[in-house]
């Protein structure tokens, strides 16, 4: 029996996660779950997966589900705070680790999974963009095997030689064409972007994600990240990262080979083939997903991205390019100016406004030591939050 700790297990990725090892309860114990505040959806999951660790950042929200565990007569113990995610990562019980937190929340969790020697399973791909050198480090001086949950990036894996492991560029590749959805809004005008409410922006037309990747999906901030989650997984520049729009999102992405050859990945969008492939592999674990049938699906498009439309992918890009700082900021950058669209407080357009400002003063910071890239995420979202006022 291998155990498992989901990070996040309330969310979209993690509910994923344990449908998948739902189906395979033979092979797979939930060790551990974590979740924000939402008592409800992890007491459920105690209920149903008995693990021995139950942890909400949230103190209140932990006092809660403690004394409904206990009522309950359910054993498993109850924490609450960073420390105590640190400790669910770090968890003897668990042999694997899916990091599925969302931003930069998730990173020091992922990083205790990685330093620990886990199997970590990574979803949250604001860990790598924002401390891409210390985690992949964590990875190797932890033993760890790292493998990709962005759909894109397990793609990418998939179609990589048997034996590859991250943390290098793979033999014999030429480029990565990593594609793009193009988010509900591809091909609208600047006139009606700028209308764009928060339920538009999170009704993505493939895939049922939280609100925070939609949001970003919908800018695209989503694939700058991701183009920097690449760099740090394969160890290269954004040169070699092609980004390809795709609206059918049935090509997870592709890999071209130095002899003009050109693998993909293919499956129906639904994260439970990604989740499975990592939990699996080597081996190949039903997921529960539909079948892909080509026929019906009939044909598959690509197209140029259009960064004028979407400023957020050029700003990240960019951010790639400069390194240092400029991811931290970005990412920070984001995340405040996303929350505060989805509360209505500034326009959709203003996202990228708001990023552009805060790296154009805080991007030349330095960011190596953890301790840096964790007083920068700071300092940016304490600027980026009194920037908020000029949409007021
Ligand atoms: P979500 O919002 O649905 O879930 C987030 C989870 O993190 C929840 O369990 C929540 O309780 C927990 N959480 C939120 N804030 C927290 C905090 N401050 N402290 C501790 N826990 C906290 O998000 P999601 O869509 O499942 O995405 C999770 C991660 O996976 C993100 O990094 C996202 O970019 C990545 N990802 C998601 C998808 C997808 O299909 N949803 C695909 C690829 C990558
Ligand atoms: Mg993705």
């Amino acid at each position: 029996m291998i155990g498992v700790a989901v990070l996040g297990s309330t969310g979209s990725v993690g509910l994923s996660t344990l449908d998948v090892i739902d189906r395979h309860r033979d092979r797979f114990r939930v060790a551990a779950l974590t979740a924000h505040r939402d008592v409800e959806g992890l007491f459920r999951q105690c209920c149903e997966h008995h693990p021995s660790l139950a942890v909400m950042a949230d103190e209140a929200a932990a006092h809660k589900l403690e004394k409904k565990l206990k009522q309950s007569g359910l054993k498993t113990e109850v924490r609450a705070g960073s420390a105590a995610l640190r400790e669910a990562a770090e968890s003897p019980e668990a042999r694997y680790v899916m990091a599925a937190i969302v931003g930069a929340a998730g990173l020091e969790s992922a990083l205790a999974a990685a330093r620990a020697g886990k199997r970590v399973l990574l979803a949250n791909k604001e860990a790598l963009v924002m401390a891409g050198r210390i985690f992949m480090e964590a990875v190797r001086e932890g033993g760890a095997e790292l493998l990709p949950i962005d759909s894109e990036h397990n793609a990418v894996f998939q179609c990589l030689p048997a034996g590859y492991r991250p943390g290098t560029w793979p033999r014999g590749v030429r480029r990565i064409l990593l594609t793009a959805s193009g988010g509900p809004f591809r091909g609208w005008s600047p006139e009606q972007l700028a209308q764009v409410t928060p339920k538009q922006a999170c009704a993505h037309p493939n895939w049922s994600m939280g609100r925070k990747i939609s949001v970003d999906s919908a800018t695209m901030m989503n694939k700058g990240l991701e183009v920097i989650e690449a760099c740090w997984l394969f160890d290269t520049t954004p040169a070699r990262v092609q980004v390809l729009v795709h609206p059918q999102s049935v090509v997870h992405s592709m890999v071209e080979y130095d002899d003009g050859s050109v693998l993909a990945q293919l499956s129906n969008p639904d994260m439970r083939t990604p989740i499975a492939q990592a939990l699996g592999w080597p081996d190949r674990l039903e997921a529960g997903v539909e079948p892909l049938d080509v026929l019906q699906r009939g044909r598959l498009d690509f197209e140029p991205p259009d960064p004028d439309a979407f400023p957020c992918l050029r700003l990240a890009m960019q951010a790639a390019e400069t390194g240092g700082g400029a991811p931290v900021v970005l990412n920070a950058a984001n995340e405040v100016a996303v929350a505060a669209f989805l509360e209505g407080r500034v326009p959709f357009t203003g996202i990228a406004d708001l990023v552009a400002r805060a790296l154009d003063r805080l991007a030349s910071n330095p960011a190596d030591a953890l301790e840096e890239v964790l007083a920068l995420d700071r300092l940016t979202r304490g600027t980026a939050e009194a920037e908020l006022t000029s949409f007021a």
